[in-house]
């Protein structure tokens, strides 16, 4: 299968789809990212705080394909910012996915109660893309007045900008001021799945919503795949996660139909405004910091 992919902004190809692994436990990650790879997936996200970089380097190791093949995309947490260690979080991550290289780094959080320790921290991404040993850098859940601080102390604007999107949480705001940047919004829960798995239930998560269920009937579609679609469309990158083998392919499937102007605008309708994930402003290192085992 031909993937999209998009041009990042300094050239560097990114696959448009990506197989997402936060909460898949390390024990099942090697069997998600096989099927993901098998199933024609080049690319995978994951971050240096879920626990699992190890078991996505051995499912890439063990798959048969070339190194070259499959874009690699992790997080630096905020317990390792700062430059000198943000540059031993780079160490740790290529030392646990088994690669010389990560196609993509990015800051995991903005971090604006110690926002100098998240320039620093950048400044280390900087000298790793410098050093040739990240093919691109970026940020995580950057709002536009963290965009605007960074650009300011900093010289390479984000390749990303890894932020939560689904039709219930769009985001505008962020997503033009990624835009004017040229920097490419990827959607994190591109399907909703915090709006299931973090405490809403049943008529309130994205999967069970009926205008997201009507559209995906007009298409022979899953919801899951018009809301793939969608962010595509609108030209976000997408990074579904699943770990069943059956979710993984049909997640994949979404390169043969277009919505109409009409659905896109319905779906975009479908904002609440309310973040399903924390607040930016209060992920602080008191309340979210962990140590980053060694490689
Ligand atoms: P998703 O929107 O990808 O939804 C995942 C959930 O939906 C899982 O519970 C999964 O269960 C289920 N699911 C997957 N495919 C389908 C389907 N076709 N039909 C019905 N249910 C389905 O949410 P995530 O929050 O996991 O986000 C995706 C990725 O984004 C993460 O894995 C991670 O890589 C990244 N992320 C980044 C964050 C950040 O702060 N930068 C925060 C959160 C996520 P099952 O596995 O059982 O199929």
């Amino acid at each position: 299968m031909n993937i999209a992919t998009f041009t990042l902004n300094n050239g560097v190809e990114m696959p448009a789809i990506g197989l997402g692994v936060f909460q898949t436990p390390p024990q099942e990650t090697i069997a998600a990212v096989r099927a993901a790879l098998e199933t024609g997936y080049r690319h995978i996200d994951t971050a240096a705080s879920y626990g699992n970089e190890r078991e996505v380097g051995q499912a890439i190791a063990g798959s048969g394909l070339d190194r070259s093949q499959v874009f690699v995309e992790t997080k630096v947490w905020i317990s390792d910012y700062g430059y000198e260690q943000t540059l031993h979080a780079f160490d740790k991550s290529a030392g646990k996915l088994g690669v010389d290289v990560i196609d993509l780094l990015i800051l995991h959080q903005a971090l604006p109660s110690a926002f100098d320790r998240t320039i620093a921290a950048y400044q280390a991404l900087e000298k790793l893309l410098a050093d040739g040993k990240v093919r691109a850098i970026g940020v995580s859940n950057f709002m536009p007045d963290h965009l605007a601080r960074l650009l300011g102390a900093t010289e390479v604007v984000p390749a990303v900008n890894q932020v939560e999107i689904h039709p219930y949480f769009t985001q505008p705001d962020v997503q033009a001021a990624d835009a004017k940047h040229g920097i490419l919004t990827q959607a994190w829960s591109p399907i909703g799945g915090i709006t299931s798995y973090r405490g809403r239930t049943g008529a309130h998560s994205t999967f069970d919503d009926p205008t997201i269920a009507a559209i995906a009937a007009e298409h022979g579609r899953t919801p899951a795949q018009v809301m793939l679609r969608w962010g595509l469309q609108q030209g976000r990158s997408v990074i579904p996660k699943s770990t069943r083998p059956t979710r993984i392919a049909e997640n994949l499937d979404v390169f043969d139909f277009d919505l109409t102007p009409g659905q896109l605008d319905t779906l975009d309708a479908l904002n609440t405004g309310a973040r399903g994930g924390p607040a930016p402003e209060d992920v602080t290192i008191e309340a979210f910091g962990r140590d980053i085992p060694d490689a």
